[in-house]
């Protein structure tokens, strides 16, 4: 076992757990592991943080984003020139230039992801990787988490741009899952699958039935669990009823978006125990339509929250996505508390765990639980006073307030710096990356 001995003392703690919050409480961290949670704790030969006036909470839960395109940050503004090749907007950049990818700049873009969920207090990502042209690109992807430190679910993915006559690459797949252990030891990172489903409403990027059968067949018979996008017009068209009538639908199968899903829809999927991962700011901005979590949640389902691609949400302020959660569902209920600050930072820490199977491991602060935690500074003048801590989490912090952020027992930023990776390198070699992958795609 690794990891920091650390006792963070006197914060505000909000468990997200049965203990509830404690306004002056300690946290005491040993072997990568919860090891108490009270008041005036005594751990012998722990480094002491003092965490007065700050707030601690679990670390924030990502539950799907496309980590290798946060290279392409920025690129995905415009409207398709008439008559001329379509090569703007998010989809036709990711095919268009993320066919040029080497596994060299999948590292890069990923490791500029992890950085910046670091830097952001996200200490549990999922990564939807969408850009899986070979092993080697599997491989480079797994490696940029890996030196992370972040916890993770790797989902292996087809190419963007796979043709839909064609399964996505099984036989890689079976041997990285037969491989696991030599490329993760310990249960920091697991894999997942990211399936492309029946290809959505799209006639021209339909999937037939023999082909994605096949594909979800093979992900359950690994034992692995599945992601998939239910999203646009897609999912007005049927695409959940689909998956419910071919049994696709289960607790091992995540869905994604859901904005245009109807009630029929969204209660198969909760009758099933199908968890779902919402990305408000990327739904928004490619015209999806309004996140529809309050929906989702008045009919039982498990929501996670999620950054998607930064190509169109710009950045991984998972506090932005909180307050962008709360803000629209309680817009759409016309309700000011159809969704509460407690609801939203539950979204972010426990529930989204839950949707990825994590929540016995992560999403909590509970003793015994592995030590994925932050302390945020409200020093800053966005914050400046200590009122209720989720309503500041929510709406008023941003990632500048992360002092502290640990995971798995490991400190990853410390007095607001990221350690764990020396960003100037990071961004550089991100620069360097996407020269060369323009280069080729020019
Ligand atoms: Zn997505």
């Amino acid at each position: 076992m690794s990891g920091a001995n650390l006792l963070i003392r006197g914060g505000y703690v909000l468990t997200m757990d049965s203990a509830g919050d404690l306004p002056a409480g300690d946290v005491h961290l040993r072997n990568g592991v919860i090891q108490q949670i009270g008041t005036n704790l005594d751990a012998p030969g722990a480094e002491v943080i003092d965490a007065s006036g700050k707030i601690v909470v679990p670390g924030l839960v990502d539950t799907h984003w496309h980590m290798w395109n946060t290279l392409l940050r920025g690129m995905s503004d415009g409207r398709p020139t008439p008559g001329g090749p379509d090569r703007s907007g998010y989809f036709a950049t990711c095919v268009g230039v993320g066919r040029h990818f080497l596994p060299g700049d999948t590292y890069a873009g990923t490791r500029l992801a992890a950085a910046e969920a670091i830097d952001a207090g996200i200490t549990t990502v999922h990564d939807w990787a969408h850009n899986v042209r070979g092993i080697d690109w599997a491989e480079a992807g797994l490696r940029a988490l890996g030196e992370s430190g972040l916890r993770a679910r790797f989902s292996y993915g087809y190419a963007t741009g796979h043709t839909n006559d064609q399964l996505m690459a099984l036989e890689d797949l079976a041997s990285i899952r037969a491989a696991w252990p030599s490329y993760h030891a310990d249960d920091r990172i697991h894999l997942g699958v990211a399936w492309r489903g029946t290809g959505g409403s799209n006639p021209a990027m339909r999937v037939a039935p023999g082909l994605y059968r096949a594909e979800i067949a093979a992900a359950r018979a690994l034992g692995l669990p599945v992601s998939v996008h239910a999203c646009g017009p897609a999912a007005a068209a049927g695409q959940v009823l689909t998956y419910a009538d071919d049994g696709l639908l289960g607790p091992d199968v995540q869905l994604v978006h859901l904005n245009n899903a109807s009630a029929a829809e969204i209660g198969l999927a909760a009758e099933a125990g199908t968890p779902v991962s919402v990305s408000p700011w990327t739904e928004l901005q490619i015209g999806y339509g309004h996140p529809v979590t309050g929906e989702l949640l008045a009919a039982g389902l498990r929501v996670g929250l999620s950054v998607d691609t930064t190509m169109l949400s710009g950045n991984a302020d998972l506090f932005a996505v909180m307050k962008v959660t709360q803000a629209c569902a309680n817009g759409q209920a016309r309700h000011e508390f159809a969704l509460t600050a407690r609801d939203v930072l539950r979204l972010a820490t426990i529930d989204g765990a839950r949707t990825l199977g994590l929540d016995a491991v992560t999403g909590s602060l509970a003793v015994g639980k592995r030590a994925d935690v932050i302390v945020v500074s409200v020093d800053a003048p966005n914050l400046g006073v200590l009122t209720d801590p989720a309503r500041l989490l929510v709406t008023a912090a941003s990632p500048r307030d992360v002092e502290l952020v640990v995971v798995n027992g490991r400190v990853l930023k410390r007095d607001g710096v990221v350690t764990a990776v020396d960003i100037a390198e990071v961004t550089s070699d991100a620069r360097g990356a996407l020269a060369g992958v323009l280069s080729r795609a020019a």
